[in-house]
This record gives structure tokens, sequence and C-alpha cells, in this order.
């Protein structure tokens, strides 16, 4: 029989699917490959040598052999960076200026790497990309929220194979975004704890569904999710905003969050992926109940009428299993440390 789980933090109920459980490599069969690229495409607007192709740097980190890291605005941006903020109600409809900043993190400079084959130290120049432009757009007084992600292959909604993350101010909080704050608060409100500090003490005490672990990060595949695979990474201190984060936590950041892209990479036969960094609305930078982390999801289902239907997802895979078969998969020695 399937079962049907609640997830803590969300509320959200999943069904987990049993009888029609697949195993990694039913996943892996048939799969097509993506493309073995070249370390540099001339007709590439990230690649180096094409600064101009893109619309001005907001930040660089470079060495001696030229830049690590490059954010630019986005030339497809969803939002104007220019203008203010304006609400119009016209009889029923209600809208607003669509203003706010849409960024690129290009990653490195190679058109051609993976995360897997990053070193600490470059994972760790990402994270301080990504921290340091948050905090930089999040006083922007237009700013109320801000959404962090990395879309990788194809089914993951990636068109640019060059390695880059996106970051997103925007000017208002999504409904979707509200319920995710209402919960954690009434959880507060009853018990008096963050939940997502309590799931983490918990995840890291049963064990079952943990991947991983460093000093100050768990990664583990919730007990009650939608996705095959799915991890979420939290820090294990209190921090409701990714901005508050400090220059130690980035770097164990880095080391976890390569950890377990990789343990996908290699378990799963390098599938698509989404991962995005759930931090919470500008006002909440220091709320007791909220808890930043971000959710890792490989693209290895596809979404049907019943989830569009029903906004519950059906997960074909135990999340117990799951993370027994990332935590025990042995990785290949990394490079570049
Ligand atoms: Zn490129
Ligand atoms: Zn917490």
């Amino acid at each position: 029989m399937s079962e049907l789980r609640q997830n803590l933090a969300t509320k959200e109920w999943y069904v987990i699917a049993t009888e029609r459980a697949k195993r990694p490599h039913d996943f892996t069969k048939g799969k097509k490959k993506h493309q073995v690229l070249p370390e540099r495409v001339d007709s590439c607007p990230f690649c180096p040598g094409n600064e101009h192709m893109t619309p001005p740097a907001t930040l660089v980190f470079e060495d001696d052999s030229g830049w690590q890291v490059r954010v630019v605005g986005n030339k497809f941006s969803v939002f104007s960076p220019e203008g203010t903020t304006e609400r119009r109600v016209n009889g029923i409809h209600r809208s607003m200026t669509g203003v706010g900043i849409h960024e690129v993190i290009i990653e490195r400079p190679e058109h051609n790497t993976i995360i897997p084959q990053l070193s600490d130290a470059q994972m760790e120049l990402v994270m301080r990309a990504y921290r340091s432009r948050y905090r930089a757009l999040i006083k922007d007084p237009r700013v109320e929220m801000i959404i962090l992600f990395k879309n990788y292959g194809e089914g993951a909604g990636c068109s640019l194979a060059h390695p880059h993350s996106q970051i997103i101010a925007m000017p208002i909080v999504p409904t979707h975004i509200r319920y995710r704050i209402e919960e954690p608060r009434r959880y507060y409100d009853d018990f008096g704890c963050c939940v997502f500090c309590h799931m983490a003490k918990i995840e890291k005490s049963e064990g079952t569904r943990m991947v991983s672990e460093n000093q100050h990060f768990v990664a583990f595949c919730p007990y009650a999710c939608g996705a095959p695979y799915e991890v979420w990474i939290i820090p294990k201190r209190h921090i409701s905003s990714f901005g508050n984060t400090n220059d130690e936590e980035l770097g164990s950041l880095g080391k976890i969050l390569k950890d377990v892209i990789s343990r996908i990479y290699y378990g799963l036969s390098d599938p698509d992926y989404n991962y995005v960094i759930r931090s919470v609305p500008k006002d909440e930078g220091d709320a007791l109940a909220l808890h930043w982390y971000i959710k890792i999801m490989p693209r290895l289902t596809k979404q049907a009428g019943f989830e569009l239907g029903s906004g519950m997802y059906v997960n074909v895979t135990l999340p117990e299993e799951n993370a027994k078969f990332l935590r025990e998969l042995k990785l290949p020695a990394s490079g570049g440390e």
C-alpha cells in the first residue's frame, strides 16, 4: 500500500508510492547523456574574452590568471532593474511595476566545469559570490525577497551550458512563500523552537535519512518529499537569512554542497537538477521561527495531471532508501584540492 507523508516544516503532503518503487538504475537506463563540452566556446557570452557580450559585471573575483567568478546582469531579465515599485488597481485587476534585479553568477571561466570537479576553494568562492550579491541586493529598498538557484541541464530549465547560477531580487513576497513562513511560525508558537533546528537534530539522531554532514551543516532526504533523491542541506546554527551565514560556514557550505551534488552526479549518472536557497523575506532576517536551507531536486520524474490538480507530489521512491544509496556511495578521490 502506498503511504501519505506530511512534511513537518511545510505541512505539505506527499504520496510515497512504494509499490511503484524504482531503483537508481531505473532512472539512469536509456537516459540521454549530457554533451561533452569544450573548455571554451567562441559564441558563449560567459566565456572569457566575451565579456562585452554580457551586461556589466556587478562583482568579479579574480586572481593572477584572470577572473574566477563573475556576476553580471541577466540579459533576459524577468524584472527591470530601473524604476520604482508602483501598485495599480483597475476595477478587479491588481498589478504592479515589474521592478527587480536578475543576475547571473558565472561560476567558473571554463565552459565545461561542473560542481563535482571544483576544488573546495573554488566552491567557496561561488558561495562567497552568492552571499555578497545577496547582501548587496537585499539592501535595495525596493527588494522584499531574494531567490537564489541553479538550473543544471535542459530538463531543469537550463538553456546555457556554461556553469552558472541565478539570483532574482523581487519587490513582493509570493503567496507560496507566505505559506512556508506561516507553518514554522505556528510550530514555534506551539513548541517554542524552530522547526528546522528540530528537524535537523532529529534527522541526525535517527540517521536513516542522512546523506552527509560536516561541522556546520547536515544533508538529508526529507521524510516527506516529492522528488526521488531530493536532499535538503540545513545549517546547524539557527540562521534565518542566508545573508547572515558567516565566513566559516560558507566554506563548509561549499564542501557539503559539492559532496551532495557529487553523490547525485556519480550515483545517478549525471541527472539534470535544480537547487534553490530558501531564505526568508527581508523583514524576517532575524526570525526565531524561520531558518534558511537548500533544497536540491534531481529531475528524474515529470509532474502530471494529478500533481497539477492536487498540488501533491507522488514520489516513487522511499526517502530512506534514497538516503542510504547516496550516503554509502563511494566517491572518486576529488581532484584540484
Ligand atoms: Zn562558456
Ligand atoms: Zn532554526
